[in-house]
């Protein structure tokens, strides 16, 4: 069988890995950290991301090269380019790393965004704050991930601390403005280099402190705003002629319209449900489509709700798991029954606010998944 070669070796890559063995693929990661998560289920180069040599060896040793992370440098992307085989191309890359590209070619795409402007100095950034009024959002253009580079800018009096902070981190920054979001939405799309796109059902995301926190599958959204969002997601994938997983975050307002926040090319943690609760979760069609294998049915088969498991529930979690309180299925508040089937990542040192793993509850309703991660006291005090 071919050999598939994963950047970063973090869970995304793990779980990619553990869906891609069933289709027959081997795997090899490098990471920087020994038995990184998927360094656990596949072989393991140990060696810094940029470590060029360390890439070679990768290249060598796959016929297929994916990354699990965006923020891969373009020298890398090139070498790997050169190399082996890259089918996502460093094109998708070097768009989604750098929020004013991407912005623009969602714009290309006919796919609305919350209006923006670039700043450049902090004049500029009074200016636009006045022309797209507060509250908004600035940004650092790269490198920010979990709600980290960006500040929410409520009156004038916050300009210049807002600009000093985020001018520190040396990208471009870009001002947004805020949109007063009724819920939050995400859809992955999968492209084949044949052209195929397939999307995943929407997902409503419930963040705490800029994390995300739950996934909701089916969204509590009418079927028109579904299929719209759908239909954006896959433009999205076809105008950027994207191969592999297009994650599309986007904003739902009040009066129905929907504005794209932002785009990973790769799995996404807001696709997580799709583990058990679709014939074809979001790794295995990550998979097939990196390797021009036919895509395959991403239809949900039950109601799901998955919940993030941090450094802060997981002996909660693994408690759970091992006295078989969460044995194959566990009563809801309603009395309905609710499976909850747990992911835990293997990484090496818990953390507060660190993805440990997460739990898919499959339910009949989602408000019985909702009602069940209340009651576990494990994310007590968190309001969805
Ligand atoms: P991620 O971990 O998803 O990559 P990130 O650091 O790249 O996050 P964004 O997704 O751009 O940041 O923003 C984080 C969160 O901040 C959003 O999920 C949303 O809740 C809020 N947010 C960001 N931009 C806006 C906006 N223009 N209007 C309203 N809320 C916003
Ligand atoms: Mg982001
Ligand atoms: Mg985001």
């Amino acid at each position: 069988g071919s050999t598939v070669g994963v950047l970063g070796g973090g869970q995304l890559g793990r779980m990619m890995a553990l869906a891609g063995s069933n289709l027959g693929y081997r795997f090899v990661t490098l990471d920087p950290t020994p038995e990184s998560p998927c360094g656990q289920v596949a072989r393991q180069i140990v060696a810094g991301y940029g470590d060029r040599a360390a890439a070679q060896e990768l290249a060598a040793q796959a016929d297929v090269i994916t990354y699990e992370f965006e923020n891969v440098d373009a020298d890398v992307a090139a070498l790997l380019e050169e190399q082996s085989y890259v089918p996502q191309g460093s094109r998708l890359l070097y768009t989604t790393q750098h929020r004013l590209r991407e912005k623009a070619a969602i714009e290309a795409a006919g796919v609305p965004v919350a209006p923006y402007e670039q700043i450049h100095n902090e004049e500029g950034l009074r200016g636009a704050a006045s022309r797209l009024g507060l509250p908004a959002v600035l940004k650092t253009a790269t490198g920010g991930y979990d709600g980290k580079g960006q500040w929410v800018i409520r009156s004038e009096a916050e300009i210049a601390e807002a600009y000093a902070t985020l001018i520190q981190a040396g990208t471009e920054l870009v001002l947004e403005q805020f949109i007063p979001f009724e819920k939050e939405l995400s859809v992955i799309a999968a492209r084949s280099p044949r052209g195929e796109i397939r999307t995943f059902p929407v997902a409503e995301n419930i963040h705490i402190d800029n994390i995300l926190h739950a996934s909701i599958v089916p969204a509590r959204i009418g079927s028109g705003v579904q299929a719209e969002a759908e239909k954006l997601a896959s433009r999205i994938a076809e105008s950027l002629g994207a191969v592999g997983l297009l994650a599309v975050e986007m904003f739902l307002t009040g009066d129905g319209r929907l504005y794209v926040n932002e785009l990973a090319p790769r799995p996404h943690n807001s696709g997580h449900y799709t583990m058990e609760a679709n014939a074809t979760s979001q790794f295995e069609q990550h998979v097939r489509a990196i390797c021009n294998l036919p895509l395959g049915d991403p239809a949900l088969r039950t109601p799901v709700v998955m919940v993030n498991v941090l450094g802060e529930h997981l002996q909660a979690v693994e408690q759970a798991v091992s006295t078989g309180q969460w044995g194959e299925r566990v009563p809801s508040a309603a009395g309905n029954r609710v499976i909850p089937k747990v992911h835990l990542y293997g990484k090496q040192g818990s953390a507060p606010k660190r993805k440990m793993g997460h739990v898919n509850l499959l339910c009949s309703d989602v408000q019985d998944g909702l009602d069940f991660i209340q009651q576990t006291n494990i994310w007590r005090n968190q309001q969805l």
